[in-house]
């Protein structure tokens, strides 16, 4: 029997959008459902009073993958945007990342990278550091010493997470530019940049031409959507594909508490982190200062960490031993299927920026359509 299309996509976040133009430049008919009532995943934008809400958290595109930037180019056009937020501890306040802007406020002596580098130096041999960190706070102490880890780290990381410091591993802070240069950009990728237009506009161009039905969950309606198309990409979580038959992928969770406020700045910075964990929430995105804009007011966020169950939220993957090998018993599973294929952050159960979902979508594009 002939299906009606060729591939059924389940998701429109990155992933799935990606996918779904690229196999339809190459002449295919695609089908994207989407079981929340918006297209995008989590990099929806909603426009308020003027202004691109961030409704999943603050999104910074930022890449070195020369075929990724033309690809996301194709679809928006990109603002200057320059990742530069500020950590408050105690109302003290902080450059991000650690770099020489910090080194001078956090040690007054400091004059130059040398004096920097002494201080972590007398500090990591005070606290008697080993050459292969075992956990975050080895990790952290080995990278910038103590006074650092102390104040910019390990209060906002065990907020974060839940864990302390010496229950995590080393690499969740490795991905942290430190600096000896007076230099606060967060990312040091050759691109980075907001679309002008918002997320949301980015990936509705990007799906243009594209049937997508909004409000349909695949898992409620599998019989009719798997006999709908000869191939099905899958970018939901991959332990409720198989109804958690090997036990349940963990995750962190995430609140936010959104205020509109009539002022017409409330922090002067897209992002603040608040280190210490007398402030419940980890950080206050201002959505106004990712664009450009002059509004009279302004719109924040408060970010909260908070606990994972089924029915909330899957915002960060927990890669821990344990949720690992959880996977690659679903990924077994998986390998078995025929025409069915699983991405992104919940079908391959990882923590993926955005660039690194458009290349993995690029790849299993380029595999299954060969
Ligand atoms: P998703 O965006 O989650 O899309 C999956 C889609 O599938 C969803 O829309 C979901 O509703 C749908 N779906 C699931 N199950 C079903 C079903 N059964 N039926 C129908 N539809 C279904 N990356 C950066 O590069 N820069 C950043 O600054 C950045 N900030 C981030 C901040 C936070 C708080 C988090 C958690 C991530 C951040 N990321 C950032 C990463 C970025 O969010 C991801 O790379 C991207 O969203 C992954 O897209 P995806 O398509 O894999 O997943
Ligand atoms: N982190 C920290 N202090 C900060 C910001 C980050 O200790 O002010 C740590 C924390 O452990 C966090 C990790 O660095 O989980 C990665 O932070 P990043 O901002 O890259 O991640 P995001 O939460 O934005 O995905």
């Amino acid at each position: 029997m002939n299906k009606k299309y060729d591939y059924l996509i389940v998701g429109s976040g990155l992933f799935g959008s990606t996918c779904a133009r690229l196999l339809t430049d190459k002449g295919y008919k695609v089908l994207v459902i989407e079981k929340r009532n918006h297209i995008g995943g989590n990099v929806y934008t909603e426009k308020i009073d003027d202004i691109d809400v961030h409704v999943y958290g603050s999104h910074i595109f930022h890449t070195s993958n020369e075929e990724v930037w033309s690809f996301v180019n194709r679809f928006a056009k990109f603002n200057n945007f320059i990742n530069s937020p500020l950590a408050n501890y105690h109302g003290e306040i902080y450059n991000l990342p650690f770099n020489m802007n910090t080194f001078v406020r956090l040690w007054p002596d400091v004059k130059s990278e040398e004096d920097a580098k002494r201080h972590i130096e007398q500090e990591k041999l005070e606290y008697g550091i080993k050459e292969n960190p075992k956990n975050l706070e080895e990790q952290a102490v080995m990278l910038v010493g103590t006074t650092i880890f102390k104040k910019l780290i390990k209060e906002y990381t065990e907020k974060q997470w839940n864990k302390k410091c010496t229950e995590l591993p080393p690499f969740i802070i490795k991905r942290l530019p430190l600096r000896f240069t007076f230099d606060n950009n967060y990312f040091n990728d050759i691109y980075q940049g907001i679309p002008i237009d918002g997320y949301t506009r980015m990936i509705s161009n990007m799906l243009e031409g594209i049937d997508v039905s909004l409000g349909v969950d695949f898992l409620k309606n599998r019989d009719l959507y798997s006999s709908i198309a000869d191939h099905i990409i899958y970018t939901g979580p991959i332990d409720e594909f198989y109804d958690y038959k090997y036990g349940i992928l963990e995750y962190r969770s995430l609140v936010f508490k959104t205020k509109s406020l009539d002022i017409k700045s409330f922090q002067n910075n897209a992002v603040v982190n608040y280190t210490s964990h007398e402030v419940p929430y980890t950080r206050i995105i201002e959505h106004k200062f990712f664009n450009d804009k002059n509004q009279n007011t302004t719109i924040i966020s408060e970010e909260y960490p908070d606990d994972w169950s089924i029915g909330k939220e899957r915002f960060y993957t927990v890669n821990d031993e344990k949720n690992n090998s959880l996977y690659k018993q679903y990924l077994e599973l998986a390998k078995k299927e025929n025409n069915l294929f699983f991405g992104g952050r919940l079908g391959m159960y990882n923590y993926f920026d955005m660039d690194d979902t458009i290349a993995a979508a690029f790849e299993l594009v380029k595999n299954i359509s060969r």
